[in-house]
């Protein structure tokens, strides 16, 4: 992939301080596993990263229950147990993670040092970021659906399906998401109905194997859900429409899990990093953006894998090719090699 570079010089002033904050060598936004591991790699290259963390640490793969596909983990892990694993190793060589704090503005357009505001009123300058801001559960858009989140609308069984004890549950979507969060839901609810839009799965042949063996599971095919319907403020129902033959009902149900795909947390860097049409940032195969010194990895910059294995995978390698990126504006011999990629 050929990447529009905007390119800057290593700039003396860089190196002082702004305000209470020192311009620091590197910040990366996000705490999930893409950002956990690029500051692991950073930290022990030296290069004493800070982690703006956001308001949910460790990301979405900290509300995943089990992680059976994560190597080295035989047995399975909570999503929460790998996260923590993941911070205390990082933390362990220096990493510095700043928790409950997320990037409220970035200007990247007028090359490194680069700035990056935060919500919680602080302002940074770091010579290199990499960006992890991961993605958010994408929303439906029907009535009833907003008003009745949190009181039986939900995007996460592990945090919610506690609370629907032998009742009856909706699973929107067939993706491996909504089949893995719908199986999870089995040890809960009385039953589980997955509504998906067309007559197959798209989740993946071990899931659905074991989602179609499972009593509590049902299926409704060819179908889309209109409207959440609620009473007294709770989720009584869904309304559902058969896309084939264009039947309607109102069918009964406890809640409501949505589970239809991501979309990217990009937004804030809408006019300073290059995204493609559905909101991910463009990267090369060296994880560098079309802006010299800001990387991307993760689900921020991936549509297409989105496991926590590729997410590392992707942060190890923004990290390298940060430090490297660095390290070639102090020694500026090394740019040759640095740009070899
Ligand atoms: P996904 O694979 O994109 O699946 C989304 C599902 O929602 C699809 O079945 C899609 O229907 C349906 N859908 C999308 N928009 C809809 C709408 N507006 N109304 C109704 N249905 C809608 O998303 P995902 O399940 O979140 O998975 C994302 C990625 O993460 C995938 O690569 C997946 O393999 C990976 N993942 C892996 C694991 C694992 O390995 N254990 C677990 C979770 C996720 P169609 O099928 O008709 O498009």
């Amino acid at each position: 992939m050929k990447l529009n570079l905007t390119t800057s010089t290593p700039d003396a002033a860089s190196t002082e301080p702004t305000g209470e904050n020192p311009v620091e060598k590197l910040i990366v936004l996000g705490s999930g596993p893409a950002g956990l591991t690029a500051a692991l790699y950073a930290a022990r290259a030296k290069l004493n990263p800070l982690v703006v963390g956001g308001h949910e640490p460790g990301g979405q793969v900290s509300l995943t229950y089990e992680i059976e596909n994560y190597p080295g983990f035989p047995e399975g892990l909570s999503g929460q147990a790998l996260v923590d694993l993941m911070t205390r190793q990082a933390e362990k060589f220096g990493a510095r993670i700043k928790l409950f704090s997320a990037v409220s503005e970035v200007d990247f357009s007028h090359g490194s040092p680069f700035t990056i505001k935060t919500d919680d009123g602080q302002a940074y300058r770091a010579e290199a970021v990499i960006v992890t801001t991961g993605a958010t559960p994408r929303h439906l858009n029907i009535p009833g659906e907003r008003e009745l989140t949190g009181n039986g609308v939900s995007y996460c069984a592990t945090c919610d399906g506690f609370f629907f004890r032998d009742k009856r549950v909706v699973v929107v979507g067939g993706g491996d998401s909504a089949i893995e969060e719908a199986l999870f839901l089995t040890r809960f609810a009385s039953r589980v109905d997955v509504v998906h839009r067309r007559d197959e799965l798209r989740a993946g042949q071990t899931l659905q194997q074991r989602a179609f063996a499972n009593e509590k599971m049902h299926f409704i095919w060819d179908t889309v859900v209109d409207e959440v319907v609620g009473e007294d403020g709770k989720v009584t129902g869904v309304r559902l429409s058969n896309i084939k033959t264009g039947e309607q009902t109102l069918y009964p149900t406890d809640g409501v899990f949505i589970f239809i795909g991501h979309d990217p947390n990009s937004d804030i860097f809408t006019g300073q990093l290059e995204r493609d049409d559905f909101g991910y940032v463009v990267t090369d195969k060296l994880m560098r953006t079309n802006v010299e010194g800001v990387f991307a990895a993760g689900e921020v910059q991936d549509r297409i894998f989105r496991q926590v294995a590729t997410s590392v995978g992707q942060g190890t390698a923004a990290a390298l090719t940060a430090e490297r990126w660095l390290a070639a504006r102090e020694v500026p011999e090394l740019a040759a090699t640095e740009s070899a990629g």
